[in-house]
Formats: C-alpha cells, sequence, structure tokens
C-alpha cells in the first residue's frame, strides 16, 4: 500500500563521497530550431550553432537515479541589432541555471511553505527526488524569491505535505 508512512529504505545511507551516488540517467530534450525571433527586434534570425547544456531534474525514485536533461540548443545571430541570442527555453530553466524549473520550485516550497531548514531541505531533495542541490544553492533560491515570489507561489501550489509528495510519487 502505498501512503505518506510507506517506508522506502534508502540505499544510499551511508554514502558521502559524490562520485558514490548513483548515476543519472539521460534524458534528451531539444530546443534546435533553423530561425528564431529576435528577443529585441523581433526579425527572424538563422541558426549561427548548436550547443548542449545538462540541466538537472527531478530524479527517478523508484529506480533510484537523478536524471538529467541534456539539451541540445540553437543559438542564432541578429543581424540587425548585432547580437547572439539563445533559442527560447524558458520553458525548461532559467538562463545559466543548472537546474530545471522543477527543482528549484520543490527546493523553494520545502522551505518557505513546509518551513524545512535549508540542510533538511537538501536532504529530502536526494532523499525524494534523487536531486543533489547543496544547501547554499536552495538559500540562494530562497532568497532570491522575495516578496513577490512567495505570494504568487502561494497560489500556484494545490496541496501541501504529504498529499503533494504521495501526487509526485504517483505520476511516475
Ligand atoms: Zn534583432
Amino acid at each position: 500500500m502505498d501512503g505518506p508512512g510507506e517506508y522506502l529504505p534508502d540505499v544510499t545511507e551511508g554514502i558521502t563521497r559524490v562520485e558514490d551516488l548513483p548515476k543519472p540517467r539521460i534524458i534528451e530534450r531539444s530546443r534546435n530550431y533553423p530561425r528564431q525571433p529576435c528577443p529585441a527586434c523581433g526579425h527572424s534570425a538563422y541558426r549561427d550553432q548548436v550547443v548542449t547544456r545538462i540541466l538537472h531534474d527531478l530524479g527517478e525514485l523508484k529506480a533510484n537515479r537523478p536524471i538529467d536533461l541534456k539539451v541540445t540548443y540553437s543559438q542564432h545571430y541578429c543581424s540587425h541589432c548585432d547580437i547572439y541570442f539563445n533559442a527560447d527555453m524558458d520553458d525548461l530553466a532559467l538562463p545559466k541555471a543548472r537546474y530545471t524549473h522543477r527543482v528549484v520550485s520543490m527546493a523553494v516550497r520545502l522551505v518557505v511553505e513546509d518551513g524545512l531548514p535549508y540542510r533538511t531541505a537538501s536532504w529530502h531533495l536526494w532523499r525524494d527526488h534523487r536531486v543533489f542541490v547543496p544547501f547554499a544553492t536552495i538559500q540562494n533560491w530562497v532568497e532570491a524569491g522575495g516578496k513577490k515570489g512567495r505570494a504568487a507561489r502561494r497560489h500556484r501550489v494545490p496541496g501541501r505535505g504529504a498529499g503533494r509528495l504521495q501526487r509526485v510519487r504517483r505520476r511516475r
């Protein structure tokens, strides 16, 4: 029976070295386009080159593995503005971020809404979502969120605590 009180033995208990952690499953994502509208002038700008970035996502608890998104994306050049820009991938993560929006919002909710200390939130993310986030990174996210983000988040979140975690698990 699945439930909030379900006991899941943690095979990572006692692991202290990052290199001993389970290897992530790589999921490929593409944001690679021949043209994209320039964010400054709207001109349809040709692809200049194709590059990749890795984003840490919420992992697979049952498979006991982290998930990394390998995003292949195009970089474009606008000849009108003489600027380079990346294909739109704001749905996945912030520019230059190493974690997906899903990880950031989960971490911030654990601290702001569930009241967990940063270190506990970091451990919780690893134990229940197989994503390793240093506690100082979580602290940066929470402090960057500020009052504006906090108010917006409260309206978006449908449930709290165990009910929400259970719902996330059931989807897998
Ligand atoms: Zn332009």
